[in-house]
C-alpha cells in the first residue's frame, strides 16, 4: 500500500500559497509530517481526507484516485482532525455506537461488541459511562483514535496529536498510535520534533508551503553527521555569532544561550563537536525558510 502525492498546489482566497508543488511517497507505516505552524500540514491532510480541493496536483492511494473517488477513499479513511467538537453530555459509549452506525455496521450487537473492543484498545473502557465533558486532554485524543479507528481503515491522518498533551499523556498517546501503524499508513501531522523521532519510520519536512525534505530520520541525521557543533553563551553575544555562523538552533539553558551550528569544517570559537539529531535536521532545513527559533 502506498499513497502517492503529485504536485499538489493550492493557494487560498486572499492570495496565501499554502501548498506549492507538493509530491510526496508515503509508504505503508508511521509517516511524520513536520512542519511549523502555518507551514501547509492541515491544508495538506485535509486535501489528502477530501475535506478540502486543491487547486492543481493528484493523489493517488494505490489504484485509487483520491481526489476524484471522494467517497471510496473516505470509506478507507479514518482521521482525527486538529479539533474535533465532542457532545459533552454523551457518554463515550453511545458517542462511538453513533459514530459505527454512520460508518455502516448495521447491527446492534456487532456494533456493541466493535464499540468495547475499540474502547479496551485506546484504554477508555472503563470510563465507557462517563460524559465526554468530563475528559482530560489525553483522554480526548485516544476517544479521537477510537472513532478513527471505528471503519477499519487502510489510511489513517492524524493532525497534531500530541499538542496540550502532559508528558505521561503524551507516553501513553504514542504507545497507542506505534500499535497502529502495522497494517495501515498512519499520516503524523506534527510540529513536535519528539513525535517523529520516536515514531515514525518515514518523514517530510514542510515550511511555507514547500517540501524541504523526505526521506528516513535516521537518513536525514546521519546527513549531519560531523558537522554539529555547540556553545554555551551569553544572550547579549547572539548577534556577533548570528553574523559568523550558520546559526540552526538556540536554547536558553541555565540563563545561557545554547547555539547550534553547522559546519563543515571545525569552527573557531571553542564550539564542541557534538551527535546530530533530528532536531538538527528540523532546524537545518527551517533555516533556509526562516530566523533560527528559539526553543
Ligand atoms: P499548519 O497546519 O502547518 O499550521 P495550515 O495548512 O493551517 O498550516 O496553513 C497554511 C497557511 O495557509 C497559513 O499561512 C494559514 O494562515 C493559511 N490558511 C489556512 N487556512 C486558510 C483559509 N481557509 N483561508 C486563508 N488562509 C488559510
Amino acid at each position: 500500500m502506498e499513497l502517492l502525492i503529485q504536485n499538489l498546489s493550492k493557494t487560498y482566497s486572499n492570495g496565501v500559497k499554502a501548498l506549492n508543488d507538493i509530491s510526496l511517497t508515503i509508504p505503508q507505516g508511521m509517516f511524520g509530517l513536520l512542519g511549523p505552524n502555518g507551514a501547509g500540514k492541515s491544508t495538506l491532510m485535509r486535501t489528502i481526507a477530501t475535506l478540502q480541493d486543491a487547486d492543481t496536483g493528484n493523489i493517488f492511494l494505490d489504484g485509487l484516485d483520491v481526489l476524484k473517488d471522494k467517497q471510496q477513499l473516505r470509506e478507507k479513511l479514518g482521521y482525527l482532525p486538529q479539533d474535533f467538537g465532542l457532545y459533552p453530555r454523551i457518554s463515550a459509549e453511545v458517542m462511538l455506537d453513533h459514530i459505527a452506525q454512520m460508518k455502516g455496521v448495521i447491527h446492534r450487537s456487532e456494533r456493541k461488541d466493535l464499540v468495547a473492543s475499540l474502547l479496551q484498545k485506546v484504554n477508555l473502557f472503563k470510563d465507557r459511562k462517563k460524559a465526554l465533558g468530563t475528559f482530560s486532554g489525553g483522554m480526548r485524543q485516544r476517544f479521537g483514535i477510537a472513532q478513527a479507528l471505528a471503519g477499519n481503515p487502510s489510511l489513517i491522518i492524524v493532525d497534531e496529536p500530541t499538542a496540550g498533551l502532559d508528558p505521561s499523556e503524551r507516553n501513553r498517546f504514542y504507545n497507542l498510535l506505534s500499535e497502529l501503524g502495522e497494517n495501515t499508513i498512519v499520516i503524523l501531522s506534527t510540529h513536535i520534533v519528539e513525535d517523529v523521532s520516536t515514531l515514525c519510520s518515514n518523514m517530510a519536512i514542510i515550511c511555507q508551503g514547500e517540501l524541504l525534505m523526505q526521506g528516513k530520520p535516521s537518513d536525514g541525521v546521519m546527513d549531519l553527521e560531523g558537522m554539529i557543533y555547540q556553545k554555551s553563551i551569553d544572550k547579549s553575544a547572539l548577534d556577533e555569532y548570528r553574523g559568523q555562523y550558520n546559526l540552526i538552533s538556540t536554547q536558553l539553558k541555565e540563563g545561557k544561550l545554547n547555539l547550534r551550528i553547522i559546519s563543515e569544517v571545525s569552527p573557531l570559537n571553542d564550539f564542541e563537536g557534538v551527535p546530530a539529531n533530528l532536531e538538527d535536521v528540523y532546524f537545518s532545513h527551517i533555516a533556509q525558510k526562516m530566523d533560527p527559533i528559539t526553543l
